[in-house]
């Protein structure tokens, strides 16, 4: 007796998606980039018709964005389509401490970020960096794709293309599901990492990240479900990974602003730390 086909069928678990392979139960590229430039639009017109929207001549959007600008070159190495994001920085008048960039390269920041979180230069380049970072890598696209794939499970049916065929639709709410997500520990690393690359070639000084991130940690942790620091979960182990990177990343901003390590000064308490080489 042979088991019906269905059961002996395997389905492929990579699709073609224009000239992009592709992993069944990820969203196309391009699809979350245009999702997310809509969710942008509709994030930008609420804030503009609400009076929330601050110009781009106040001091809020040009400060956010000469920093971006000075990230962009070095962020375009991270992801191949990069190149062709276009770009977008928003700030919106808000008391939220918050931030985020969405795929394809379109970033909010709500005003209490940069008027209560009280960051320096140094810092908010690092935040930036981890946020790009964690759009350069796609991790959004991965947990909508984890999300999705757990729908599909339990429905059992497979909607063309990911059940995202109809945008107009919008099944899984990709939008507000962006704006809810979480990151994973292991999101959380490679944000830290590739973003400090970023930012410290871009001229920032790696050692802001333990303090911004230590005062991110203090300003939002009373949110306990939607808290900056709840959706970046910050462990002792990952306030210890940065710091043991550092002696990767010194060298990256000391040649960015033109110095050699050992002429940087103190950075709040903290010296110049080395990699401990073979005998020492
Ligand atoms: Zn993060």
């Amino acid at each position: 007796m042979s088991a019906p086909a269905s059961a002996s069928y395997t389905p492929n678990t990579q699709l073609r998606y224009g000239g992009y392979l592709v992993f069944r139960n990820l969203i196309p590229s391009p699809m979350l980039e245009a999702q997310a430039a809509d969710e942008f639009s509709q994030i930008t017109y609420g804030a503009e018709h609400s009076n929330r929207l601050y110009a781009d001549t106040d001091a809020h959007v040009t400060r956010v964005r000469s920093i971006v600008d000075k990230m962009i070159p070095y962020s375009l190495k991270w992801n191949e389509r990069a190149r062709n994001w276009k770009w977008d920085v928003a700030v919106v008048r808000s008391p939220d401490i918050r931030m985020y960039c969405l795929p394809g390269g379109k970033i909010v920041v709500y005003g209490g970020l940069l008027d209560r979180a009280r960051l320096n230069d140094n810092e908010l380049g690092m935040l930036i960096g981890h946020e790009i970072a964690h759009a350069l890598r796609e991790h959004a696209r991965e947990r909508l794709g984890q999300l999705q794939a757990s729908q599909l499970d339990s429905s059992g049916t497979i909607p063309q293309l990911f059940g995202l065929a109809d945008l107009g639709a919008a099944p899984l709410g990709i939008g507000s599901r962006l704006l809810e997500m979480k990151y994973e520990n292991t999101d959380e690393t490679e944000a830290d990492v590739i973003g400090s690359d970023i930012a410290s070639r871009a001229g920032f000084d790696p050692r802001a990240a333990v303090t911004l991130w230590d005062k991110l940690a203090q300003a939002t942790r009373g949110n306990r479900d939607q808290g900056f620091i709840y959706v970046h979960p910050y462990t002792p182990a990952r306030r210890q990974d940065i710091i043991k990177r550092l002696p990767d990343m010194l060298p990256l901003y000391a040649k960015a602003i033109g110095k050699t390590v050992d002429a940087l000064p103190d950075y709040a308490g903290m010296g110049r730390p080395r990699r401990k080489l073979a005998g020492d």
